[in-house]
């Protein structure tokens, strides 16, 4: 045991209580990723130096018997937050010497409440993809192994790198983005707790786009607290943002001690679809009988557009792309590739510095927007965009919240699901609803299904209601009780 397998909440308490320092807790962590990440590749970028400098001046402002929310608490960053003078690579090639001058606002408010950043995590390139095998720095590899079998699992992505730093106690927590389920999927896929807020409740100035409708920040701790803890800091009001919202942020905390008494938990009938493995079922099943037991309601609803909600969101969040991708020349940012003529700059440095899927999803996106399809496609997705979002506005007439499988599998093995996108793209079945309606989502680690893997459920709330979807995620693993290290930290080597 050493500092860094504390949750969070545990070193944000040990650190106040001057059990042990910044320094200490930090060094840990640091001497957890020199040991470990050469395996996993969860760190693009270790800011080991500038980790014990912050953890160095956070240890003074503790002497000193100043408070802040994460005063001294190390945390990983994923690798699409702009960090000043910090290399930030998205993932991608084509940002690979790209040092941003400015830091984006979720990290600046991370810093503001003492945290400590221990360095940049790897991820799909542009946070396109679901298995972290896009990233052009290299696959993660998850922590967790099947009982018997060593062969190596993606961690999900596109936050991968983040959840696999997490579940390996490389870091007590770590920012991520979700723009389909990137949060929350590799949650699931490494048996960690990871929200995805309501769209608007973090500003995404600073953050590298992806699909600007869609695009949310949002924490990945070990528990539901610790989500809390870290989402109460990320979040706020930004005037640098004009789609971050100009609500007060809640005490997040203190709303996973609330219970789940009296509340109506909504069992949407399309999420139970054909594909679906009986463990997932099972544990889905479970999880309910968990909340009924503990006083809820479960309330049988329909979302009957569902099943048209992967299909818009790859045309939807692809359209974006192209457009947020367009800004990738090799004139202002990153990766410039010379040619004879402007033109043949663009070519050179986008043909350079772009991996297959982002190329595919440019191509795509160009091809629903252009003048002979935009109505067919594009426009037909809106429109089906707003009924997604009309039947969870219904359901959220008759319950206070939804609870479904995050993931319709546990994590796969490196090179599975890779001939076909389509099969990677299924993936995301059960998470793109909550971001083509903008609704908060979180994932909980649930148990373990029959290889020893981690399942996860997912709860979904209200528009800015999140403390419901912590009480409600907070009682699903009170009563799951997951306790299980993953392999990699039992002992297993991989
Ligand atoms: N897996 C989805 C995709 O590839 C979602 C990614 C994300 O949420 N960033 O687009």
């Amino acid at each position: 045991m050493t500092l860094c397998d504390l949750s969070l909440a545990e070193a944000r308490d040990g650190l106040r209580r001057r059990d042990f320092t910044s320094t200490d807790i930090t060094t840990d962590c640091l001497d957890a990723i020199a040991a470990l990440n050469p395996k996993l590749n969860a760190f693009v970028t270790v800011t080991a130096e500038r980790a014990l400098e912050q953890a160095a001046q956070a240890d003074r402002r503790l002497a000193a018997g100043e408070t802040a929310p994460l005063l001294g608490v190390p945390l990983a960053i994923k690798d699409l937050f702009c960090t000043e003078g910090v290399r930030t690579t998205a993932g991608s090639r084509i940002l690979g010497p790209f040092v941003p001058p400015y830091e984006s606002t979720v990290t600046a408010n991370l810093l503001r409440d003492g945290a400590v950043f221990l360095g940049k995590t790897n991820m799909d390139e542009f946070a396109m993809g679901s298995s972290n095998m896009t990233s052009a720095y290299g696959p993660v590899v998850n922590p967790w192994t099947r009982h018997g079998d060593n062969a190596q699992l993606v961690p999900g992505g596109s936050s991968g790198g983040s959840s696999a730093a997490v579940a390996a106690r490389l870091a007590p927590g770590a920012t991520a983005t979700d723009t389909g389920g990137s949060i929350r999927q590799p949650a699931s896929f490494c048996g960690i707790a990871g929200i995805k807020p309501t769209y608007g409740r973090c500003s995404r100035w600073g953050i590298v786009a992806f699909a600007s409708s869609l695009d949310q920040a949002g924490p990945m701790g070990r528990t539901v607290r610790d989500c809390a803890i870290m989402l109460a800091s990320m979040a706020g009001h930004d005037p640098k943002d004009s789609t971050s919202a100009d609500i007060p942020v809640p005490d997040f905390e203190a709303a996973c001690g609330r219970g789940v008494k009296g509340l109506r938990i909504g069992v949407p009938r399309e999420y139970r679809s054909d594909g679906m493995s009986p463990e997932i079922e099972a544990m889905w099943q479970h999880g309910l009988a968990w909340l009924r037991e503990q006083g809820a309601t479960l309330v049988d609803v329909s979302l009957p557009h569902t099943k048209y909600a992967l299909a818009t969101y790859y045309i939807v969040a692809p359209a974006e792309a192209s457009s947020n991708l367009a800004r990738y020349d090799g004139v202002r940012f990153g990766l410039r590739q010379d040619g004879s003529d402007l033109q043949e700059l663009y070519e050179n440095t986008r043909a350079a510095g772009f991996g297959a899927e982002v190329r595919r999803r440019v191509l795509i996106g160009t091809y629903v927007l252009s003048a002979g399809y935009y109505d067919a496609y594009y426009l037909r997705a809106q429109k089906l965009r707003a009924l997604i979002l009309r039947d969870f506005t219904e359901a959220f007439e008759k319950v206070d919240a939804l609870v479904t499988p995050t993931a319709p599998t546990a994590a796969f093995a490196m090179g599975e699901k890779m001939d076909d996108p389509v099969t990677m793209y299924l993936n995301d079945v059960f998470t793109v609803p909550a971001n083509m309606a903008g609704i908060p989502g979180l994932s909980v680690p649930a148990g373990l299904d029959s290889a020893g893997l981690p399942l996860g459920l997912q709860v979904l709330g209200k528009p800015f209601d999140e403390e419901t979807v912590f009480a409600v995620g907070a009682a699903i693993e009170r009563a799951a009780a997951f306790a299980t290290l993953p392999s990699l930290r039992a002992g297993v080597a991989l």
